[in-house]
């Protein structure tokens, strides 16, 4: 397995597999490797020859505040996982070599942060377009597979892939849970147990939610507040819980009997931010 900082390496690399007619495929990543991310590679290595994984903490993400700092940083873990489940190669760039100067350009991305984690998080998903969109262009993969865990990320990646021509297909790989059903991440090791104990919570209420929809509430405002309390006197905080339509990601009071909709909630436990969501087709 090659692992490499160099944009270079990485790139000469792909273009000779491609040469070689072989279809290359990529998970980008900020390390600290769970199941969640296995899974997306699992289903990257099923479409394409050889699989390439990067991992790197973008600082351009990160709000003034937020936890970049603390964000768990495991490359030697991360590497005996990309070995073991047999990746082809890790790019692993420093910040300077991603970032090495004056930044003049920005993208815009208009209204499609303006609702769910873009709401709370000003910048997240500037900073995430921008770098994926350079490791699109430094790795050119054949195909790229994100989580749906971050369904908003997915969702504005697939917009930028249409509108800039990057030549890659975009795959949702579903989200891995633990056996209490909190969705696997990262940012769980921020948890204390006691914590940890109550954070299964918020997918218990969104499952109870989306029941309820599909037993045909279409007005689901009230039922979310319910939640809502639910959880606050549990301890969470809530950034968001709501229905959101799928194709515009904005939120959605009445349901069409027909439709598209994204179940989802961020809430704090402590300082650690949660986020989930269940996809709804009626
Ligand atoms: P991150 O390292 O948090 O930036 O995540 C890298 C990729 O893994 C993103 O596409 C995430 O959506 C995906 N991911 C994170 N958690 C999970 C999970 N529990 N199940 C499936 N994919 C996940």
């Amino acid at each position: 397995m090659l692992v490499t900082e160099s944009i270079d390496e990485i790139r000469n690399t792909v273009r000779l597999w491609k040469r070689e007619k072989l279809k290359v495929g990529f998970v980008p990543t900020m390390g600290a490797l769970h199941e969640g991310h296995l899974s997306l590679i699992r289903q990257a290595k099923k479409k394409a020859d050889r699989v390439v994984i990067s991992i790197f903490v973008n600082p351009e993400q990160f709000g003034a505040g937020e936890d970049y700092e603390e964000y768990p940083r495991k490359l030697e873990e991360d590497l005996k996982l990309c070995r073991k489940i047999r990746a082809a190669a890790v790019f692993t760039p420093e910040t300077s070599v991603m970032y090495p100067g004056e930044k003049v350009f920005t993208i815009d991305i208009k209204d499609l942060d303006k609702h769910m984690c873009g709401a709370s998080r000003p910048g997240f998903f500037q900073g995430i377009v921008l770098v994926v969109n350079k490791l699109f262009n430094i790795i050119e993969p054949d195909i790229a597979v994100f989580g749906q865990k971050d369904i908003q990320q997915y969702l504005i990646l697939k917009q930028m892939v249409k509108e800039f021509n990057h030549g890659v297909k975009l795959e949702m790989g579903q989200i891995v849970r633990a056996n209490d059903g909190l969705a696997l991440s990262s940012r769980n090791a921020y948890l204390s147990n006691e914590e940890r104990l109550k954070a299964p919570s918020l997918y218990r209420s969104l499952t109870y939610i989306e029941k309820q929809i599909k037993d045909g509430v279409d007005q689901p405002s009230l039922l979310i507040e319910h939640q809502k309390n639910e959880l606050e006197a549990k301890g969470f905080k809530i950034d968001y819980i709501n229905m959101f339509s799928m194709d515009k990601i904005v939120p959605v009071e009445r349901l069409e009997k027909e439709g598209n909709y994204i179940l989802a909630g961020a809430v704090y436990l402590g300082e650690t931010r949660l986020i989930d969501n269940i996809l709804i087709e009626l």
